[in-house]
């Protein structure tokens, strides 16, 4: 089967329509194109669990709150199609900016306390309502039974899941792991921007993230996300920006570790000009 490309909602929507009338389950797979490995193992797990998937490119500009970030972002379109028909992908849905936002700048606003404005919240304001707007509005034109997010962006998966629960969407959310080089370094889009210098200088992120887990018997939470922050800090060509260990559900500091909390390692850095994020669960 050949990939189906659709660019307005209408056509999307009706074809899923379709699909579901004939009884078939349909997954969904968000993405901002540039795709990896980290992409395919989500649309291998969508074609694990449901009988057809979808998967949008979309390079969101409300979420970027930096516009030389959305103007530097990887866009690789005839590549990303080749890649999404060798996975078996059924449809790829590549709206434009006015047909995903008919009013400019048109942004909704969610508050879910430290989830949400801590973080990523913190570093880039306004990023997650973006993220949230456009995600709400996605799985409104796709109309999708289940969604595949990967845990790489921890946080967000994390506020997707709260704001498909409060929206009343009727979407189930699936958790997909961190697909990483074999070196470590978890795959991202980004890494694309990366020289080769560069490059190497990343894997102090996942570096210092695998001694945290490693160790984390040595040491109190306060202890360790010292020693984790001394680590990423003095690491070559690399800005940390934070790394903090939090709830993974609440995302408030841990005091000490208890066996009730799942503490996730949460870090962004630059490398050269390129942000990256990385986490680990310990
Ligand atoms: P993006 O295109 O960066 O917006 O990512 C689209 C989806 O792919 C999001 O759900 C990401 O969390 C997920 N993703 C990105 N990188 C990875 C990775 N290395 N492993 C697993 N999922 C990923």
């Amino acid at each position: 089967m050949s990939l189906t490309v659709f660019e307005s909602i209408n056509d999307v929507r009706s074809w899923v329509q379709g699909t579901k009338a004939h009884g078939a389950t349909v997954g969904f797979v968000p993405t901002m194109g540039a795709l990896h490995r980290g992409h395919i193992s989500l649309i291998e797990r969508a074609k694990e669990q449901c009988e057809k998937v979808v998967v949008s490119i979309f390079v969101n500009p409300t979420q970027f709150n930096n516009p030389e970030d959305l103007k530097k972002y990887p866009r690789h379109l005839e590549q990303d199609s080749a890649m999404l028909e060798a996975a078996g992908c059924d449809v790829l849905f590549h709206p434009s900016v006015l047909e995903m936002y008919p009013k400019p700048g048109q942004k909704k606003h969610w508050d879910f306390g430290p989830v949400s404005n801590t973080l990523e919240g913190e570093f880039r304001p306004g990023h997650f309502d973006g993220v949230l707007t456009i995600v709400q509005k996605l799985f409104e034109a796709v109309e999708p039974d289940m969604a595949f997010f990967g845990e790489k962006d921890f946080q967000q998966l994390t506020l997707i899941k709260k704001m498909t629960i409060k929206e009343k969407l009727p979407v189930e959310v699936v958790a997909c792991p961190s697909i990483r080089e074999s070196t470590g370094l978890a795959m991202s889009s980004r890494n694309m921007r990366l020289s080769k210098e560069e490059y190497q200088n990343a894997h102090a992120i996942s570096r210092t993230l695998f001694f945290m887990k490693e160790n984390q018997s040595l040491y109190t939470p306060d202890e360790l996300q010292n020693k984790g922050q001394q680590i990423l800090a003095s690491s070559q060509g690399v800005q940390m920006e934070y790394l903090r260990i939090v709830d993974s559900e609440t995302f408030l500091p841990l005091r000490e570790w208890n066996v009730d909390v799942k503490p996730v390692v949460l870090i962004a850095a630059f490398v050269g000009d390129v942000r990256l994020i990385d986490n680990i669960i310990l």
